[in-house]
């Protein structure tokens, strides 16, 4: 127990403030690289930053609206933020929703902490149904005694869930390279030790804690794959590679323009895990393969309903598309205010599938609240789809000059600064350099660094579009409506099965 203490001795005081945490991430030691380069220390350096202060919004909603993005908890018996709260209820689910729009119109990207949320979701009515399954398993108390310090300490989780896969057509066990997939190394009386990588991992580097789990269904040979646990982001052997972005050194050019929004960004980087001790007490699943599926179906349940988060970025982005009309003198056309509708129902399609998969949640046996499983995967598809034309309208709005305007410094150059002024300019009374950061910002979005956010992680985050639709499938009860059909039908008898 001694040495569980030692792994939460720095976080004995609650991080409350955005300023709280941006200090709570400095001096730690972590191996983290970027551009071929070792980051002794990420808050300092210029491209990571943004993407701390995307995560710093999350503390910050908090303390300014803290009956959106905080809540009371019974587990820790304290007020915490709501990223660290196990919806109870279906209103939870529902301001969870409401929360996570508001950061991502107020950041305009993706703010990370989604994925540890939806984790400890997860983790709490499976880990109880193992136990129930299996009594003296522990697995569930467990989890309960990490959350509890969690909330109290009011530290950021990250979620760590997709492994590398290797060949796609081979299980776990089979893989040419036992690293394809997080494992268990090795077992001693203290804990256990896991080797392999978690690709693609959301706000890794910004995180305190990362929850493992795996990343699909799991047979008996692939037992010691079928694990989950937590660890400190600097634990020995951890070794992060953050990912590159879409014009994410443009902040490091000179000035703020040409960078759209230098304020905030995403991160995903790549995890690799070298032989790194896991203690009991943080082991919340080791070698149940038959609950693999069920703890992904529930995961990702959860988080595709998450991507409500988009609808946020989609209030900017269509914000931004009608100042770049007026700001041309064409708000008032037709198919202006047309194609401005047509986005807004898009976002608010998206909107309305995860909220009514939160408004239809219902209570696992755990007591934890999960969203409606159709709806959540109608809700990812949608996401899929829809940021995709919202930026092509966006694109259509804004005209050729995202994508061929001139730079900042060319701006502050006395030759040419005064003729990028001059032609540059859109309606009377509005200033050239204001009609440029529009119009850097919808480039942002849709084809520089946030739109690895709004468009590809879209597409691909929580799932691809296959994985939903596989879902649907599932669920669409087709027998059923077939079944309806033919009785109106005054059909009397189904065919033979062919
Ligand atoms: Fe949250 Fe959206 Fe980022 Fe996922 S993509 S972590 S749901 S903000
Ligand atoms: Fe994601």
């Amino acid at each position: 127990m001694q040495d569980i203490e030692a792994l939460w001795a720095d976080f004995a005081r609650p991080i409350v403030t955005a300023d709280d945490y941006l200090g709570s991430l400095r001096g730690r030691r972590m191996n983290v690289y970027f551009m071929g380069e070792r980051v002794p220390e990420p808050v300092d350096h210029p491209v990571i930053r943004p993407s701390i202060n995307a995560m710093a919004e999350t503390y910050r909603l908090a303390t300014e609206r803290p009956e959106l993005a905080s809540a009371k908890t019974e587990i820790g018996g304290c007020q915490t933020n709501r990223f660290l709260h196990v919806p109870a209820s279906a209103d939870d689910l529902v301001t969870k929703h409401e929360m996570q729009r508001e950061l991502g119109r107020r950041t305009g990207t993706c703010f990370q902490r989604c994925v540890g949320l939806d984790a400890i979701s997860t983790c709490h009515s499976v880990t109880f149904d193992v136990d129930a399954k299996k009594p003296g398993a522990g697995y569930h108390e467990r989890f309960l005694a990490f959350l509890k310090r969690a909330q109290r300490a009011n530290i950021v989780i990250g979620g760590a869930m997709t492994d590398p896969k290797g060949d796609r057509s081979k299980p776990p066990h089979q893989q040419a390279d036992v690293d394809m997939f997080l494992h268990v190394v090795r077992r001693d009386d203290k804990g256990l030790y896991v080797s392999g990588a978690k690709m693609h991992q959301t706000g890794a580097v910004n995180s305190h804690w990362l929850i493992f789990m795996p990343t699909m269904r799991m047979t008996e040979a692939d037992r010691d794959f079928a694990v989950v646990g937590a660890v400190r982001v600097d634990a020995p052997g951890l070794t992060y590679v953050v990912g590159r972005q879409t014009n994410d050194t443009r902040v490091v050019d000179g000035g703020a323009l040409d960078a759209g929004n230098a304020q905030f960004a995403g991160q995903e980087a790549l995890i690799v895990f070298d032989n790194v001790f896991v203690p009991h007490e943080h082991v919340f699943l080791d070698g149940e393969w038959e609950y693999a599926t069920t703890l992904v179906e529930r995961f990702t349940t959860y988080h595709r309903s998450s991507y409500v988060c988009k609808t946020g970025l989609g209030d900017v982005l269509i914000g931004a598309a009608a100042a770049a009309a007026e700001n041309n003198g064409v708000e008032a056309a037709s198919h202006i205010k047309d194609k401005l509708v047509e986005m807004t129902h898009l976002n608010e399609t998206i909107y309305s599938s995860c909220m009514a998969a939160a408004y239809r949640s219902t209570a696992t046996k755990s007591g934890a609240y999960i969203n409606d499983e159709m709806l959540s995967n109608v809700a990812k598809h949608n996401v899929t789809r829809f940021p995709f034309e919202i930026s092509r309208l966006a694109q259509d709005i804004a005209g050729g000059l995202v994508v061929t305007m001139p730079s900042e410094k060319d701006l502050q150059n006395n030759e040419i600064g005064p003729l990028i002024r001059k032609f540059l300019q859109g309606r009377d009374g509005v200033d050239t350099v204001d009609r440029m950061r529009i119009l850097r910002l919808i480039e942002n979005m849709t084809i520089g660094r946030n739109a690895v956010g709004y468009l590809t992680e879209s597409l691909h985050g929580a799932g691809s579009p296959q994985a939903q639709r596989i879902q649907i499938a599932r669920s669409m009860k087709i027998e059923d409506k077939k079944a309806r059909a033919r009785k109106l039908a005054g059909v009397a008898a189904s065919p033979p099965k062919t």
